[in-house]
């Protein structure tokens, strides 16, 4: 088969097209409203940045490309059909499959020309393939520690960072004598395994916690080697969408690390997660008040102003249809019901609006967290549904806490607390919260789902103003 008759002309403004495409999806994305406008912008640009390149005149066989469509396609759409609260790990994926192909290309780019490698081309393929390995191993890792197929917990040993950085240490330093001398072959391979194995030990200290930061930095890795990629195989195309992928991921992992008042070092070497046992069970017994969905509807019905504040509970319970129909009928009463959300609140960014999205929830009752802590005194009832570290006052009043000077939600600040949740079980952070023990604190024992439904029903029955 021979390529289409197509100028080079056509392909750059296909290009050219994709670019503009991929900025305006990001740029959509950053709000609700927009965000769907965004999805497909990102979905039409990388139909044409393939269509573009399928149509280059290198090409001399479709034959090859053919299968790996159909076989990509056949990968593709079960991963799209995950759930929610596994798009992390699926996104690790996502990268992962990404800087594979990164690395592949490198490899096949480095024993294609070299030794006749410029200085330049050889720096940005090494900085590719050692972008790409270590993204593809690390990625896989993530994937599995959130998938729980590999322990959460952090694994650490003395002097682990040192070991760690060596590593990376002597990939560079592989790269370095590449640069200087690119007909040594059988260093790239070494450069290579070593890369590899860096993206592995890289992740081991890492807790579960953590992961969904940090495959947001290997998005931000995955997205510099495509770059690198671009600079290699000369495509602007590539600069462009690595360039882009890079920033954004460094951006969200920069944002989700401000929203839990850590330090990307923290995240990074930190090896958060090892202090949740210990913290859970130092607990002491302190009484709850816990209440029926009855008295919980009786309660709301009676309300003014109610701000819901959903977490990671919600995510689980698939709770947000629920949700919708409370919304409704509290809405109906002439009930004033928002949604207060936290940056983190969920297990990725976004992850509460875009549930809240689903079961069309009005865009404008969601308020983000500076702008509803303000009203949480003028507030009746805040009710918290499946959330627990994002409303931890600790963060604000206990230094010694693991979580304190994280920017929380002030619920405790409202007239009366309602909590649903399963039991005492801790959240994320596997910290105890004593929001759950103020006088004003009523908590709802039960799966989410089913005691929002249940608190539907009660109000459906009667009560109200
Ligand atoms: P948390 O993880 O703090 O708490 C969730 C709570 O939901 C648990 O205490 C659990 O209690 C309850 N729950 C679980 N299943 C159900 C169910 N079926 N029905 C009712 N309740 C349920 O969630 P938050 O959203 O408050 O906080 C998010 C945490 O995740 C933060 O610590 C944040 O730092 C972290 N994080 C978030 C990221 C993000 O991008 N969003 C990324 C990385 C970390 P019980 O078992 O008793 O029911």
């Amino acid at each position: 088969m021979n390529t289409l008759p197509v100028t080079q002309p056509v392909i750059e403004i296909t290009y050219l097209v994709a670019s503009v495409l991929f900025i305006l999806s990001l740029k959509w994305m950053s709000s609700p409203s927009t965000a769907r406008h965004g999805v497909r912008a990102g979905e039409i640009g990388m139909l044409l940045a393939i269509a573009g390149t399928l149509l280059q005149h290198g090409i001399v066989d479709y034959k090859w490309i053919a299968i790996a469509l159909v076989l990509g396609t056949c990968i593709g759409i079960p991963l799209g059909l995950v759930q929610m609260t596994a798009v992390p790990q699926r996104t690790a994926l996502s990268h992962a499959f990404g800087a594979f192909c990164v690395t592949l290309v490198g490899t096949a780019e480095f024993y294609l020309r070299s030794p006749d490698i410029s200085r330049f081309t050889m720096a940005v393929l090494s900085a590719e393939v050692i972008l790409g390995s270590l993204t593809f191993t690390g990625s896989l890792m993530a994937a599995g520690k959130l998938q729980e197929i590999l322990p959460q917990r952090p694994l650490t040993y003395k002097g682990q960072n040192l070991v760690n950085l060596l590593f990376l240490a002597v990939a560079v330093a592989g790269a370095g004598y590449l640069v200087l001398h690119p007909g040594a072959r059988q260093l790239f391979p070494m450069m290579v395994g070593v890369s590899l194995l860096f993206g592995v030990l890289m992740i081991v200290p890492i807790g579960g916690a953590d992961m969904p930061t940090v495959i947001s930095l290997l998005n931000s890795y995955a997205g510099l080697s495509a770059a690198a990629m671009g600079f290699v195989l000369d495509s602007k195309l590539l600069i462009i969408a690595g360039a882009l992928d890079g920033s954004s991921g460094f951006i969200l992992s920069v944002i989700m690390s401000k929203a839990m008042n850590r330090s990307f070092g923290n995240v990074l070497f930190g090896a958060f997660g090892q202090v949740q046992a210990a913290a859970a069970a130092g607990q002491e017994a302190k009484t709850v008040r816990s209440a029926t969905a009855e008295e919980a509807a009786a309660i709301l019905a009676a309300a003014n102003k109610v701000v819901i504040i959903p977490g990671y509970g919600m995510a689980v319970a698939q709770a947000q249809h629920k949700v919708r129909e409370l919304y409704d009928a509290l809405s109906k009463r002439g009930v004033d019901v928002r949604f207060a959300i936290h940056p983190v609140a969920g297990r990725m960014p976004g992850h509460m609006n875009v549930l809240l999205a689903e079961a069309d929830i009005p865009y404008d009752r969601l308020v983000e967290m500076d702008d509803i802590n303000g009203e949480f005194p003028q507030t009746d009832v805040a009710l918290v549904i499946g959330a627990n570290d994002v409303t931890n006052p600790a963060a604000r009043t206990d230094s010694s806490s693991p979580i304190f000077g994280m920017p929380i939600l002030d619920v405790d600040k409202a007239r009366t607390v309602m909590v649903i949740k399963r039991g005492m079980s801790p959240g994320f952070a596997g910290i105890d919260n004593p929001l759950y023990y103020l006088g004003k604190t009523l908590m709802l024992f039960g799966d989410a789902k089913s005691f929002v439904n249940d608190i539907v029903h009660q109000l459906a029955g009667g009560g109200g103003h």
